[in-house]
């Protein structure tokens, strides 16, 4: 049974990074029927925030990665951590150590002065046959564990291969300070063993904790699992991902006016390919998912990409669920709408020429409330001498024309167009500026339809006298 887990620090909000990682490992769970755990490591007591747990659970959850089990609080497991210490001190895998600063700052010293890495250098290491200092009065010793002095700690990556390390380069790791608490790779370790984690997928950021967290393991007697160490992510310029490249949280993505299958399906893209196929839903993802098709190397954020995998989502959502998605962001500007049917057509009519809901429902704006003013530049093209006569002829068309639908209205167009003896190219652009209110919008005889007979007359009425 596969069982991996998220586990993020709550220091902030979920950011792409975090939510690829997030995604990879819950896949790696689903595609073999098996469990994803939401881990909390909150030990970092300074740095940790209730604000920052809710945004992650918050994030996670508007990207639909629920979780089969947690999330499990770090903080609410030190007297477990707190038994293994106990347990190793007297088995001989950990030791107390009564260095003091000044003595572990005179070690750092003179390594540097030697050229070397600094490092402990064992003092307080029990051997077999070393007398070990005098325990000095009134001193509290931190934890540490007792790393194998020679060998190489190697562990083979999903993602990377073959990975060593020389056991002398890793010191004898604290995993209990001064005040009793647990250290972070120490707590990292019980939790993966405690949870029977399978395969932990995480940053490679995390590839130089993972040979000292394996020796503990293997001390311990636990099980190894299987480790997928993901490449970080690049703003599209190359540089280390910021906020200035959008580095934000996922539900920021949401606020954006993006669908949640289509960040989803744009993170999984973000390091993971399969052939050239560029549209996962969920379901394929789960199905075709495997680590090892996973990039070695960093993958650059690509805005663009984004923007128009989220166009395609918009586009493929049939339309009374893309009229529902709609809804908050028309609220945000003030818009409730009453009809669903009404909402759902004007949606679809014009999905295809904007990217995110935000701009969709920017676009519905004319259909819900009066044009105060039309576009500059599309007043000046369109709005003129020349174009007078034809808005005067529509408007006439209109104000007689009994049927108001599409079929009859694109009739009305065009024999508009034929009365004046001029091409629907002269007629369409000054007549979605008059009744749009810029010389965008969908097919002539659908706006129409939307804008309706009364408002379009008012419109072009406006339109006519502004010229
Ligand atoms: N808490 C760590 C982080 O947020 C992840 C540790 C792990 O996955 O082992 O970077």
């Amino acid at each position: 049974m596969i069982k991996t887990r998220f586990a993020p620090s709550p220091t902030g909000y979920l950011h792409i990074g975090g939510a690829r990682t997030a995604l990879y490992s819950w896949l790696c769970a689903k595609n073999k029927l098996g469990i994803n755990v939401l881990r909390i490591e909150d030990t970092d007591l300074e740095r940790s925030t209730p604000e920052a747990v809710a945004a992650i659970i918050e994030g996670l959850n508007w990207l639909g990665l629920e979780f089969d089990e947690g999330p499990f609080y770090q903080t609410k497991r030190f007297e477990r951590y707190k038994e293994v210490i106990g347990q190793m001190l007297k088995d001989g895998t950990a030791y107390n150590c009564y260095c003091s600063k000044d003595e572990l700052e005179k070690m750092r010293e003179l390594a540097e002065k030697n050229k070397e890495k600094p490092r402990y250098n064992g003092l307080w290491r029990p051997e077999i046959d070393k007398v070990l200092p005098i325990i000095p009065a009134g001193v509290l010793p931190v934890v540490r564990f007792k790393n194998p002095l020679e060998g190489a700690t190697s562990f083979d990556d999903l993602i990377h291969g073959q990975i060593s390390f020389e056991n002398t380069e890793l010191d004898d790791l604290i995993i209990a300070r001064q005040d009793g608490s647990p250290t972070y790779n120490f707590c990292v370790v019980i939790d993966d063993m405690d949870m029977q984690i399978t395969h932990v997928v995480r940053g490679d950021d995390h590839i130089n904790n993972t040979p000292r967290q394996i020796n503990i393991l293997k001390a311990l007697g636990a099980k190894i699992p299987q480790y997928a160490h993901v490449a970080m992510i690049l703003g599209d310029d190359g540089q280390k991902l910021s906020k200035r490249h959008g580095a934000v949280s996922v539900t920021q993505f949401r606020d954006d006016g993006f669908l949640p299958e289509a960040v989803l399906n744009y993170l999984v893209r973000l390091g993971w390919s399969h052939g050239d196929q560029e549209l996962f839903s969920r379901t394929q993802m789960i199905e075709l998912f495997d680590l090892k098709d996973v990039n070695k190397s960093a993958s650059a954020f690509n805005t663009s990409k984004l923007l128009w995998l989220n166009q395609q989502y918009m586009m493929a959502m049939p339309a009374d669920e893309l009229a529902q998605a709609l809804k908050p962001y028309l609220a945000n500007l003030n818009i409730i709408p009453d009809d669903a049917a009404y909402l759902a057509l004007a949606a679809s009519a014009h999905v295809a020429r904007c990217h995110t809901l935000v701009e969709l429902a920017q676009m519905l704006v004319y259909l819900y409330e009066d044009i105060n003013s039309f576009d500059e530049e599309s007043k000046s093209l369109y709005l003129t001498e020349v174009s007078k006569p034809v808005l005067i002829a529509l408007k006439d068309q209109i104000s007689t024309c009994e049927h108001w639908d599409k079929d009859s209205l694109n009739v009305l167009i065009k024999q508009t167009a034929k009365d004046l003896n001029i091409k629907m190219g002269q007629i369409g652009m000054p007549m979605r500026t008059a009744i749009v209110g810029r010389a965008s919008s969908p097919n002539l005889d659908l706006t129409l339809f939307l804008v309706g007979k009364e408002r379009a007359l008012k419109r072009l009425n406006t339109a006519i006298s502004a010229i």
